[in-house]
């Protein structure tokens, strides 16, 4: 692992449409395992002391290494490793990208956002470069709910930019204010208590826009601040930034990163489009999108990509965990099998598949995850469930 990588990815928030943890019995079966764990390998330890009948002969003290006290105990519970239990989903989607020049980048203000924030505040301290760039995907609440949380937001000193496709602009907007410096007095206070006025830090917008489409009508020219075509790449520091739009009921874009030849594909929220009719209009638009986030994708070395569903869930022949089977065409999200094929053919070094749907029981994430990690022994290519609170070097 280089000492300063070129890209520090960390992953706050990978859970798809609402904030979900382990339930009280899914964390006692965690526990549980963790518990077998760490007992086997403790009798396997009091087994040294043990004679040819298995009588153990030695005191508390000689097994502790000293008399029991909570340095003792502690010190000795080091000794055996026992893995912790992974949190797969947890926050709503939020990911940070540390470059080795310096910059922070966010992608989407999920829930993550708030635990995202404060590692950025914490980084920061009373330095004087306060800069932060957000990259929104698109408006859907799981994707901008975190944003009134963020200590980021309430300092005066700090400078945050939020790049975004113009619909996620407006849903941070309207409810906030934060770019028009107005919000609807019949809006005021309703979604949440906060509003630009309480919300201390300099904001500023720059809307990433498909030039060749008719420009948006009725909305106020006071939302975004500068414009960006989509089809150019943003730069921030050595990095590029290629936006591109995928497919979902909203507006949504998906964001490859690239600094000194090494490629992360960030693509929440799409769906390739499992309908019947191959000449339905949004069954073209998908297999479009599909096609520049395979283009995108080749030869990376990290994808993140949504895979809420497998295919029969999707289809409706069963659904998600214990829950009725309904058709989940055009709710906007992938199959885990589409997102391996996918992966496979663009020779992509390590995916990762999030979104995960908060239906989905907490043994069955588990289970999918050891059958991911099974496939990427098989393909030589490094296929994971995505889990929050973990961090990648490229
Ligand atoms: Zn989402
Ligand atoms: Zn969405």
């Amino acid at each position: 692992m280089p000492d300063r990588p070129n890209l520090r990815i960390h992953f706050y928030g990978v859970q798809g449409s609402g904030s979900v943890f382990p339930s009280r019995a899914e964390r006692q079966a965690a526990a549980e395992v963790s518990d077998h764990d760490l007992l086997a390998q403790v009798f396997a330890d009091l087994k040294r002391h043990a004679d040819a009948e298995g009588r153990i002969s030695a005191t508390v003290e000689e097994v502790l290494g000293g008399p029991v006290s909570r340095r003792t105990l502690l010190a000795y519970r080091r000794r055996f490793d026992v893995p912790e239990p992974r949190v797969y989903g947890g926050w709503t989607t939020c990911v940070r990208i540390e470059t080795a020049d310096g910059h922070d980048i966010v992608l989407d203000c999920g829930s993550g956002f708030r635990v995202c924030a404060k590692d950025i505040v914490a980084k920061w301290g009373n330095r004087e470069d306060r800069e932060l760039t957000i990259l929104g995907s698109h408006s859907h609440y799981d994707h901008t709910e975190g944003f009134d949380q963020a200590a980021v937001c309430f300092d005066p000193r700090n400078r945050i930019r939020i790049c975004a496709e113009r619909s996620y602009l407006k849903a941070l907007d309207q409810n906030l204010g934060i770019f028009s410096h107005h919000v609807d007095v019949n809006l005021k206070g309703v979604v949440t208590p906060l509003h630009y006025e309480l919300m201390p830090a300099q904001f500023e917008s720059l809307e990433i826009r498909d030039f060749t489409r008719k420009p948006p009508q009725g909305d106020s020219d006071s939302l975004a601040n500068g414009y960006h075509p989509i089809s150019e790449p943003l730069r921030i520091g050595a990095t590029t930034i290629q936006p591109f739009e995928v497919f979902h009921p909203a507006p949504c874009l998906a964001y490859r990163f690239e600094h000194a030849g090494k490629v992360f594909v960030f693509c929440t929220d799409h769906e390739l489009r499992r309908g019947d009719d191959p000449e339905h209009p949004l069954q073209r638009a998908s297999l479009e999108a599909e096609a520049r986030l395979r283009a995108h994708s080749m030869d990376a070395d990290l994808l993140y990509r949504d895979g809420q569903f497998f295919q029969a869930e999707y289809d409706g022949e069963i659904g998600v965990s214990s829950t009725f089977g309904v058709s989940r065409l055009d709710w906007g999200h992938s199959c885990v099998e589409d997102v391996l094929d996918m992966a496979t053919a663009c020779r992509v070094k390590h995916t990762l598949i999030g979104h995960h749907d908060p239906n989905r029981d907490w043994s069955e994430r588990n289970w999918i995850d050891e059958t991911l990690r099974r496939k990427s022994e098989q393909e030589g290519l490094k296929f994971e469930l995505a889990r929050a609170e973990t961090v990648y070097d490229l």
